[in-house]
C-alpha cells in the first residue's frame, strides 16, 4: 500500500507527500482505514513504529471533513500522554502532517511551565490538545478548560501513563468526555490492569499490534 491508497483528504496527503513519506508503516496500515470508518483502537506498539502518525493522520482528516468551530475553552481532539516531551513531539507531528490545514488551532498543556500562557490558549477553543493528565486535572479543576465537546480521544503511552500515577487523573478525566466519541489507546504493553483500563474506555475496538 501507498499512502495515496488511503484516500486522507487533500492537504494532508499534500503535507506527507512534502515531508517525504511514500509508504505507511505496519501500524499506519493496518490501523487508518478503521479509524477513518471511526472505530476505536486499541494498539500495542513501541516509539519508533510510527504510531504518532497512525493516529495523527486520520484525526487530521476528521477535522479536516467534520467541518465545525471547536467548542469555548473546549477541544475536539484530546490527545493525553505521560510527559512534557513526549506532548511537545505529538504537538509538533500534528503541525507537520496538518501544515496545509487552515486555520488548524492546536495548543498544548504540561507542568513545568506557565499555567497562564497555557490558558490563554485555551479561551477560543482549540481542535487539537495535546496534554499531561497532572496540568488537564489543574486546568479542569479552574474551570479554564471544557471537555463536553470531544470527538476523538487519544491515549498515548498507557502504560507509562499508569506507571507514573496517572490513573486517578485518567478517571477524573475521562468521565468528563461525551460517551459517543471515538478512543484510539496506546500502549507499549498490555499487562491485564492495562488490559482492563483499555475495556473501561473503549467501545469494541480493533486491535492492532506491531
Ligand atoms: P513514532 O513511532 O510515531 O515516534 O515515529 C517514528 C519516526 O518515524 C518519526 O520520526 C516519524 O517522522 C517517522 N515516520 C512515521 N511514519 C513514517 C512513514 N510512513 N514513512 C517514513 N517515516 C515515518
Amino acid at each position: 500500500t501507498s499512502f495515496t491508497d488511503l484516500d486522507l483528504a487533500e492537504p494532508i496527503a499534500r503535507a506527507l507527500a512534502t515531508i517525504g513519506y511514500t509508504t505507511p508503516s505496519p501500524i499506519q496500515a493496518q490501523a487508518i482505514p478503521h479509524l477513518l470508518e471511526g472505530q476505536d483502537l486499541l494498539g500495542i506498539a513501541q516509539t519508533g513504529t510510527g504510531k504518532t502518525a497512525a493516529f495523527a493522520l486520520p484525526t487530521l482528516h476528521h477535522i479536516f471533513t467534520h467541518d465545525m468551530d471547536p467548542p469555548k475553552r473546549g477541544a475536539r481532539v484530546l490527545v493525553l500522554a505521560p510527559t512534557r516531551e513526549l506532548v511537545g513531539q505529538i504537538e509538533k507531528s500534528f503541525r507537520s502532517y496538518g501544515r496545509f490545514m487552515m486555520d488548524l488551532e492546536i495548543a498544548k498543556v504540561t507542568g513545568g511551565v506557565s499555567i497562564a500562557r497555557q490558558i490563554k490558549r485555551l479561551v477560543h477553543g482549540n481542535d487539537i490538545l495535546v496534554a499531561t493528565p497532572g496540568r488537564l486535572i489543574d486546568l479542569l479543576d479552574r474551570g479554564d478548560v471544557r471537555l463536553s465537546g470531544v470527538e476523538v480521544l487519544i491515549l498515548d503511552e498507557a502504560d507509562q501513563m499508569m506507571d507514573m500515577g496517572f490513573i486517578h487523573a485518567l478517571r477524573k478525566i475521562i468521565p468528563l468526555l461525551p460517551k459517543k466519541r471515538q478512543t484510539l489507546f496506546f500502549s507499549a504493553t498490555l499487562p491485564p490492569k492495562i488490559r482492563k483500563l483499555a475495556d473501561s474506555f473503549l467501545s469494541d475496538p480493533v486491535k492492532v499490534t506491531v
